[in-house]
């Protein structure tokens, strides 16, 4: 059973059960990551995504219309996003930013890796979705990057959220996915940090990626303090009966949602 902790608050309200990070609180900043509750799945088109979502905006105190859900897929496609800003224009969209105030940004998961970023100097926040696709094209570092040039951001100042997301123990691919993470990664000569050798099944050598460490040392070499790259360390697998899991709950399983707001 998922608890609060020094770093997170668990907690449940009207039948919504959530996660938030204690800093991002003490900053002012309106925000959620969801976890398993009854009639609650954020997946695109099916029969609980709109009344999900209401939910999230009576939980965010907004009109459910301020909340801009990119159209994910993988990409390392990051907008600025405003009062102005319609869903037609986030096709192809996986990282938002905003500076607008009572304009929740949106990602969702169930295994990815979702980060918030807030810039309490500028007043500038940003939601991005990094599964292991976004993580090699590098959708962290180009977000942060966005976050300087577009807004002058420092990156001193940035904080970086980490939300549950499936974390390497439980995270195993093939040579062929080791072997581009190997050769991506390379500069930062701390692959042997990230990649791991794991069991041998069904007589193929597998391996683990520690993604979530990736985008760490993406970050930090930008320039982001990493007292204040802050980690829920919850993985999504080891609690899937809590959090959304597409390897942990197979077929059928559900979103779940971030959003952040100033
Ligand atoms: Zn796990």
């Amino acid at each position: 059973m998922l608890i609060s902790n020094d770093v997170i608050i668990i907690k449940e309200e009207n039948g919504l059960r959530y996660m938030q990070f204690r800093k991002l609180l003490e900053l002012g900043i309106n925000h959620l990551y969801t976890l398993k509750s009854e009639g609650i799945d954020f997946k695109t088109g099916g029969p609980l995504e709109e009344e999900s979502y209401q939910v999230i905006a009576k939980f965010l105190k907004i009109p459910r219309d301020k909340i801009v859900i990119p159209k994910q897929t993988h990409t390392d496609c990051v907008k600025c996003v405003n009062e102005k800003t319609f869903q037609e224009d986030l096709k192809f969209t996986d990282g938002l930013i905003t500076d607008k105030k009572g304009l929740a940004l949106a990602t969702k998961n169930a295994d990815c890796i979702l980060l918030n970023f807030y810039d309490p100097v500028k007043k500038v926040i940003a939601n991005v979705h990094s599964g292991w696709r976004g993580t090699y094209k590098k959708i962290s570092e180009k977000t942060v990057v966005k976050m300087i040039n577009n807004y002058g951001c420092k990156p001193e100042d940035i904080y970086c959220f980490i939300n549950p997301s499936i974390r390497v123990d439980h995270f195993e691919v093939d040579e062929d996915v080791m072997e581009l993470c190997k050769e991506i990664f390379k500069f930062t000569n701390r692959t042997d940090d990230f990649i791991k050798k794991g069991r041998v099944f069904e007589g193929k050598q597998k391996y683990n990626i520690d993604t979530v460490l990736i985008n760490k040392i993406l970050l930090e070499s930008l320039g982001l303090k990493p007292g204040k790259i802050i980690d829920c360390e919850i993985c999504s697998y080891c609690n899937k009966d809590e959090v959304a899991s597409a390897r942990g709950n197979g077929p059928g399983y559900r979103l779940a949602v971030s959003a952040i707001m100033m």
